[in-house]
């Protein structure tokens, strides 16, 4: 039997015990959130969740705060006066979302964390979310999931595209609890209505990124712009905001100016277009060459991620210094980096064979690092490890099927088109030939 009342930090304790008569008392009448629930996905596929939050239903409560309507002695408060915030069990939080009591089964399934978590030990599966949250502590993590366990924007208008937010993101005050957030597309500045961003295109004199560009491909259309943190922190912090909303992982917004952002548009009669970014650290210490990467996702599957990536590894060949990608990455982000490290790998080995080579004439040609090289074959089992001598595999056959595994290969960048100067260059004369 399920007992009344929902709120996530009350899970897997027993109910009705001291803190869950106080949450029946604070959303009476709701569904239990310490049994796992079935809910109706956009399919139409009915999948296990959890709750993760509840509300009152807009469509029947309108703008009344829960305090307001308890108070009210005509209302009787039952399970379908809510909406609820629901996670689908082992899917990623971007499919988080909110719905109503009609796409919802109720299961005598008990949520017992510390049973599903021992159970998940023996079965040697890392819940995903561990990943992205690698080299936080407890606390930390805490915190975070916390405060963005609730997604407070519905979508976003980006120019002539809508789409869906996937995750929560820290807006100043004014801008949570929406449902669209309307974005100028050339400065970056947002508005909670139509009419207001309306106003500022009149005024808006911006085409392109604020920032000088860096990259120009006149065939493709396409254009990048090196736009540093210090200078532009507003519109660096506006795109911060704007990519939080699709990247779960990162803490994105304490510093902008140490970051330079790259930015990705396609040029067309009426301006230059962004389609994505990559941040990089001005500053080389812990060996990064990207901090953080984003393509839009009314542009995703179009291959330019993968050509964002491949941008970085031509600025580490020009400034000769062979980074990483900052940890954690988003899941999509790790996809497209192992299917990058490992087409580039492949078109390596491909030319070479018949031609002795070493994993140091790797990294050298495809500015890969090491570790990287090897995460990546490893996984496609292109090498091997015998004691202290690498092996790879050469098999044309098998390279060409892995390869085309790999989806899309990367736009090119074609190096004649960059005209790109080293930040650290600037400032450090010493280094200067
Ligand atoms: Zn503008």
């Amino acid at each position: 039997m399920q007992s009344k009342g929902a709120k996530k930090s009350l899970r897997a304790k027993i109910p009705n015990n001291t803190d869950l008569r106080k949450y029946e008392k604070e959303s009476p009448g709701a569904l239990n959130l310490n049994y796992f629930i079935e809910v109706k996905n956009k399919e139409g596929v009915w999948k296990k969740s959890k709750i993760i939050e509840c509300r009152l239903d807009r469509a029947i409560f309108g703008e009344r705060m829960l305090e307001d309507v308890k108070e009210d002695p005509d209302v009787k408060l039952q399970e379908d006066s809510y909406e609820y915030y629901i996670h689908y069990d082992h899917m990623n939080r971007r499919l988080d979302e909110w719905v109503k009591r009609d796409r919802i089964k109720p299961t005598s399934d008990f949520i017992d964390e510390k049973k599903i978590r021992a159970e998940n030990k023996r079965l040697g599966i890392v819940h995903s979310s561990d990943e992205e949250y690698e080299g936080l502590d407890k606390n930390a993590r805490k915190d975070h999931e916390e405060a963005t366990k609730v997604k407070t924007i519905t979508r976003i208008k980006f120019g002539e595209y809508t789409a869906e937010a996937w995750y929560y993101s820290p807006y100043p005050d004014g801008y949570h609890n929406i449902d669209c957030i309307y974005y100028c597309e050339y400065c970056l500045s947002y508005y909670v209505c139509k009419e207001e961003l309306r106003n500022h295109m009149e005024k808006c004199t911006l085409v392109h990124p604020p920032g000088n560009q860096i990259y120009k491909d006149d065939e493709r259309g396409l254009a990048m712009f090196e736009v540093d943190g210090y200078k532009n922190p507003t519109y660096c912090e506006n795109l911060c905001y704007l990519a939080k909303l699709f990247l779960d992982h990162k803490f994105l917004l304490y510093t902008i100016v140490p970051f330079l952002f790259y930015i990705l548009t396609i040029k067309d009669e009426n301006g230059y277009h962004i389609v994505g970014y990559f941040s990089k650290n001005k500053d080389f210490d812990q060996g990064y060459n990207l901090s953080c990467i984003l393509t839009l996702p009314f542009h995703q599957r179009k291959g330019y991620g993968k050509f964002l990536i491949n941008m970085s590894y031509e600025l580490s060949k020009i400034e000769k210094r062979f980074g990483t990608p900052e940890k954690p990455l988003s899941d999509l982000g790790r996809q497209s980096y192992l299917s990058f490290w490992t087409q580039k790998i492949i078109e390596y080995i491909q030319g070479m064979i018949g031609t002795p080579f070493t994993i140091e004439d790797i990294i050298q040609h495809t500015a890969i690092r090491e570790e990287d090289i090897v995460d990546a074959l490893e996984r496609v089992s292109l090498i091997k490890k015998v004691k202290n001598e690498v092996y790879f595999c050469t098999d044309k056959k098998i390279l060409k099927e892995i390869y085309s595994k790999m989806g899309r290969p990367a736009i090119p960048v074609n190096t004649e088109d960059l005209n790109w100067y080293p930040f650290f260059y600037k400032y450090n004369t010493n280094t200067v030939k």
